[in-house]
């Protein structure tokens, strides 16, 4: 049996880079998983056949983290099609970096929308259906506590609003016994951060390994946190930075 067999798993963002990661590995753990993808449908088209060629279950739901109906649409249609949510990963975000003076108001709306209000519109529609044993599993960012670059104010606010809501949400779902935590990554080589891109060598040479992080290494704590091994975690924000914040 594997450990998360019988569990049913709910990740925004999931048809590339970290959220790929985590929709795999939690499949790969039992999970039947959902997520969901707002552009890239072939990518998620092939993630949802690759898990189900090696025997697991997945849904490719495409909704957009901005619109506030998609999110709770793309929960409902998971809970409809595969019963209820035992673990929900908030994953889509957003990176757009840009001298603060230049930033519109769109942008800035845009933002908050994908890498915070979803955040909470997705807990707020999956958790009162949730039960004891539920994981919720923020994905915010190292940037909420350190931040190396300039034109990068309003990502890290919303990843500290992230961090927040995970506190503040943690005491909500206790009683019910649900864990919410946050994970924050440091540098992981991806579409959105690629290890040969502008901001690498500025990078690596904060990163105490000398590396930058494998989606599958963010994957990984994300299991160990949906497992009940962690079921005494909550409200926490754990870093898996490869030692830039110590
Ligand atoms: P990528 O840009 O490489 O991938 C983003 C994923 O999110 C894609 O699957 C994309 O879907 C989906 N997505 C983007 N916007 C939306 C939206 N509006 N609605 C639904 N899905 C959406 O990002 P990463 O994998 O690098 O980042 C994943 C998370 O990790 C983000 O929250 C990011 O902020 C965080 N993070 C990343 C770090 C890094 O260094 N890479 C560091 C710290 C945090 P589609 O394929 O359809 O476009």
């Amino acid at each position: 049996n594997k450990p998360l067999s019988g569990k049913i798993a709910f990740v925004t963002g999931g048809s590339r880079s970290i959220g790929a990661a985590i929709v795999r590995r939690l499949a790969s753990e039992g999970a039947s998983v959902a997520f969901t993808y707002v552009s890239a449908q072939n990518k998620a088209e092939e993630l949802v056949r690759e898990i189900q060629e090696a025997g697991g279950t997945a849904l490719a739901v495409r909704a957009d983290s901005a619109n506030v109906d998609a999110v709770k649409g793309a929960v409902a249609e998971t809970i409809s099609v595969l019963g209820a949510i035992d673990i929900v990963v908030n994953n889509a975000g957003i990176a757009n970096v840009k001298p603060y003076d230049e930033v519109t108001i769109e942008e800035f709306d845009q933002m908050a929308a994908i890498n915070f209000r979803a955040v909470f519109v997705a807990i707020q529609a999956a958790g009162p259906q949730m039960k004891e044993g539920g994981r919720i599993i923020n994905i915010g960012s190292i940037n909420a506590s350190w931040n190396p670059i300039p034109g990068n104010s309003l990502y890290a606010a919303n990843k500290a609003a992230v961090a927040g809501l995970t506190r503040g949400l943690a005491r909500d779902l206790a009683p019910k016994g649900v864990t919410v935590n946050n994970i924050q990554p440091g540098p992981v080589d991806t579409d959105m951060n690629p290890a040969d891109g502008p901001y690498a060598s500025l990078a690596k040479g904060m990163i105490s390994l000398g590396r930058y992080g494998k989606a599958s290494e963010i994957a990984s704590m994300v299991a160990y946190l949906a497992s009940p091994e962690a079921s005494f975690i909550t409200g926490a924000t754990i870093n898996v930075d490869g030692g830039v914040v110590i």
